[in-house]
Order: C-alpha cells, then structure tokens, then sequence
C-alpha cells in the first residue's frame, strides 16, 4: 500500500515526468520552464510544480534565479569535463569497493544485469533514450551495491547533468563490444583491485579513446 498522502503522490508523478522530459530532451539545456505552462502540461496546481522543481533543482536538474526565473541548466564543455574528473573518481571507487567487498552472490546479481542491458543495449544502440536510462540505472545500481549511499546520490546527480547536456552535443553511434558491461562486472569477479580499476577507467573513456585511435587511424591512413 502507497500510505503517501494524494499531493505527494501526485508531485512525485509530476516529478519524474518532468525529469524524463527533460532528459529526453524535451526541454532544452538553458531553456526557460515557464510555471504556468507546467501547470498546465501536467495539470496540477502551482505549488506541485513548485515542488517537482524543487526536487529538480536538488538533483542539479534545473537552476533558479531571482532574475532570469527557472531554467534546465546547461553545463559549458569546460564544466561538463570539470565534473567528469570527478564521476570518473567515484565510479572507479565503486569498482575498487566491488572488488574488494562484494559477495559473490551480489556480483552474480550484478552480471545478471549487465547481461540484459548489453543485450538492450547492442537492440537500441547507446544513444537511444530509453537505453540511456538502463544504462545509467546500471552504473547506480553498482554505486548503491556498495552501501554507500553518498557515491550513488552524487552519481546520480553528475550522471543526469551529464545526460541531459550531451544530448544536444553529439550523436554517436560507435560500435561497442557486444559483453561491454559483463566485462566490468567479470573484472570484479577476478577479485584484482588494479584490473578492476583499469576496466572502469577504460569503460568510462572508451568514446573518446575510441574516437582518437579512429582519428589516429584516418590520419596514418590518408598519409599512407
Ligand atoms: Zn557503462
């Protein structure tokens, strides 16, 4: 039984749809979430929508000021970049707990999972909004099988900044390894804190490292 009262029910609906919309893009990074079209797009009362953008902007979602009002934040390449050094500390950590404190029986779980979202991901592509999703609620799900809810909570709020803004960046579509996240989880399973560590790191940067040996690639190619 939801033993929340109807309003809280209902601003926690209006909550997560408006976070879905804007990380599928429906808003723009940077544009102006107008209070009275939320009430009526969602058909609730000012003060549900002002809670939802409450929550919104707690998760890093939405900024307010007295003078510009509300807006869905946009993150420069340059800050974008300055908070990926810092995803990257908690998500390689996060692998090194794994590694080291992790039951057998939760990696089993955890592989379990990464197989789907593999097979989900290689349907869609990992581009796809829907896939993104998954996949974000997969690298949470290795942050909260930590114990620690700190790394989660602050995962999830880079993860979603970083979602929403490298939406409207690029497009890729590049080809993964068909077993990209049974790969992670099975570096755990060796119980090697270094490897562990490596593999995130090389699962975190495999777009860019991708992209260089590519450009690389092309350069060496067309001075052949
Ligand atoms: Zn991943």
């Amino acid at each position: 039984m939801d033993k929340r009262s109807p309003s809280q029910t209902k601003s926690s609906r209006v909550y997560g749809e408006l976070r879905r919309d804007i990380t599928a893009g429906a808003f723009r990074p940077g544009e102006h979430l107008v209070r009275r079209d939320l009430v009526k797009r969602y058909g609730v009362s000012i003060s549900i929508v002002n809670e939802a953008l409450g929550r919104l902007s707690g998760d890093g979602l939405v900024e307010t000021t007295e003078m510009i009002g509300t807006r869905v934040v946009s993150l420069s390449e340059e800050g974008l970049r300055d908070e990926f050094a810092l995803r990257e500390a908690v998500e390689r950590h996060v692998a090194r707990v794994l590694t080291e404190r992790a039951t057998d029986k939760q990696l089993a779980t955890l592989l379990e999972d990464a197989r789907m979202l593999d097979r989900w991901m290689n349907e869609l592509g990992h581009d796809d909004g829907q896939g993104s999703l998954l996949h974000l609620e997969f690298h949470l799900k290795l942050a909260r099988t930590t114990g620690f809810a700190s790394l989660e909570e602050n995962l999830k709020r880079m993860s979603m900044r970083a979602l929403l803004t490298t939406r409207w960046l690029k497009n890729l579509r590049l080809p993964h390894p068909e077993d990209f996240h049974q790969q992670l989880v099975q570096a755990f399973m060796r119980r090697d804190v270094v490897a562990a560590d490596e593999t995130m790191r090389a699962h975190l940067h495999y777009a860019d490292e991708y992209q260089a040996k590519h450009a690389a690639g092309a350069v060496a190619a067309s001075t052949s």
